[in-house]
């Protein structure tokens, strides 16, 4: 008989108004369970006891909240095997990347559990004589989180972890492709020692709960991952609460190869950064802008690269690329592979269906040339396995193309060239820069954020995570009467 599992709301687990299935995507014959979809009044519910748990949350101290995210981190870290299987297993990436995922997840509830014991604020003489200015940080109140399939557990970790830290109650919205690793982090922050509905887990579609969520007034912020339309959307209805936002959206990475670049390294930072995790990474590097004195032997070693990667089950030793997410994804991907060829460019390798053993959404990754940076391809984000490359003749005009796109969240370049790292370090208008390393993988005590399409609010993770999960308050005290 199949599992089914249900919401934890206002610190009981409850059945939903209905159900969802979730499927493997490497094997569709494997049926992981059923899942609750929350109800309106289901929502309120874990909304006003949000509110009370919030201010009783707020009166446990710092060494209480520490003990409660340590426990959460540390127990994420023990089950990472365990739990990065089953995330492997229902959202496609191979099984050690899972299990990467988790631990990495459970360094961001250590961190903040760190960070709880370091929430000093600052004192200060008033301008008028015998007054003393106390400035803190406060809690925002009850913070609504939505999050992505791709990297279900870490995405959702760094936003949970620290509206913990800061004193805020959470009501939690994961993707509904992935509520199998949801409910396993929900079962790990349900145990401890917090207060009854501190946190909700509201399982259900976007456009239904995730809706109804960012529209409600009891909400004081939104922390979203996802894609622009939506966050747009979200944007919306927030303002009309005038509700505080976080968003973190899409992206259009680019790696940039100079002439004096080690071209082994660079097809190696581009085949990882490209395909790794079916290129379904808001950091992927989807553009490869290469001086043309090298391009030709970059693509020869790019594709030599790209021909070793294992495309299989996720859950299979030796497999170093899963499926896709899902039919709708796959079907996507296979669209922008088309495209692609429409416009203009050559599809070099791979960019179609592959068929498995196992019944699965399975594509080879791909690789373009010949493109250029007005295409669809180089515009849209994908988020699919496909790659293209760009010819530039020089080291200016692939800073240009690099900047010229409406996202900015990772760059990167490969060169041996201090003042060219240099200078594109100071001048790559995104987030993150990366030099002669992979457009993704970030750290977890640092701030992690983009420019323009690709984020809009206060950064993520780090100490800057602090400027949005709470509010400043300034604090003026006179001792009164002199004596
Ligand atoms: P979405 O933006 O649709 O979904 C992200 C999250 O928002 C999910 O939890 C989703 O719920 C929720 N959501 C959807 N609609 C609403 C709404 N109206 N109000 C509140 N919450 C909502 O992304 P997809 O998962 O559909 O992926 C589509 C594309 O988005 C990808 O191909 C990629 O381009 C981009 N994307 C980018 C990510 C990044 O890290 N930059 C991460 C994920 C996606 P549910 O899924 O349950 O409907």
């Amino acid at each position: 008989m199949t599992a089914s599992f249900k919401n934890f709301i206002a610190g009981d687990w409850i059945d939903g108004v209905s159900t969802v299935e979730n499927r493997n995507p490497s094997d569709l014959t494997d049926l992981i369970g059923h899942f609750a979809q929350a109800g309106a009044d289901q929502l309120e519910i874990a909304l006003d006891q949000a509110q009370v748990a919030q201010s009783a949350w707020e009166g446990y101290g710092i060494e209480r909240k520490y003990n409660v995210l340590m426990a959460i981190g540390t127990e994420m870290m023990a089950r990472a095997e365990e739990l990065g299987t089953l995330l492997a297993r229902e959202e496609g990436k191979p099984k050690a990347e899972g299990k990467g995922e988790v631990y990495r997840a459970g360094q961001f509830f250590t961190y903040y559990a760190a960070e709880t014991l370091r929430h000093m604020g600052e004192s200060a003489d008033s301008v008028r004589p015998d007054i003393e200015i106390d400035v803190r940080r406060e809690a925002v109140g009850v913070v609504a989180i939505i999050s992505p399939w791709n990297f279900p557990t870490a995405t959702a970790s760094w936003k949970i972890a620290p509206a913990l830290c800061y004193g805020n109650a959470v009501v939690w919205k994961p993707a509904n492709a992935t509520p199998a690793s949801a409910v396993a982090l929900t079962e790990i922050i349900a145990k401890q020692d917090i207060p009854k509905g501190l946190f909700s887990l509201v399982m259900g579609a976007g456009s239904d709960v995730g809706q109804r969520l960012v529209e409600s007034p009891k909400v004081n912020a939104i922390s979203f991952t996802g894609s622009v339309p939506v966050g747009k959307g979200i944007a919306t209805a927030a303002i009309q609460n005038l509700t505080k936002i976080q968003m973190e959206m899409g992206s259009k990475n680019a790696l940039a190869v100079m002439d004096d670049a080690d071209l082994d390294l660079a097809a190696s930072l581009a085949a990882g950064g490209a395909f790794g995790g079916s290129g379904q990474k808001c950091t992927a590097s989807s553009r490869l802008i290469v001086h043309a004195s090298v391009h030709d032997e970059f693509v020869e070693k790019l594709v030599a690269a790209t021909q070793k990667l294992k495309v299989g089950h996720a859950l299979e030793d030796g497999t170093t690329i899963g499926p896709v997410v899902s039919e709708r994804q796959l079907n996507e991907n296979l669209r922008y592979a088309a495209l692609g060829q429409s416009e203009g460019a050559e599809l070099i390798i791979g960019g179609t269906r592959l068929d498995m053993p196992h019944d699965g959404y399975y594509m080879q990754p791909g690789i373009f040339v010949g493109s250029t940076n007005d295409m669809a391809i180089n515009r849209e984000e994908m988020f699919a396995p496909l790659a293209a490359v760009i010819k530039v003749d020089s080291y200016a005009e692939a800073l240009h193309t690099v900047n010229d796109t409406n996202f900015g969240l990772t760059s990167g370049i490969v060169t041996t060239s201090l003042a060219r790292a240099s200078h594109f370090r100071r001048n790559a208008r995104t987030g993150c820069v990366m030099v002669n390393l992979p457009t993704a993988g970030t750290d977890y005590h640092v701030p992690f954020g983009g420019r323009g399409d690709s984020s809009y609010g206060p950064r993520e993770q780090g100490t800057a995570a602090a400027e949005f999960y709470t509010v400043v308050k300034t604090a003026y005290i006179s001792s009164g009467t002199p004596f």
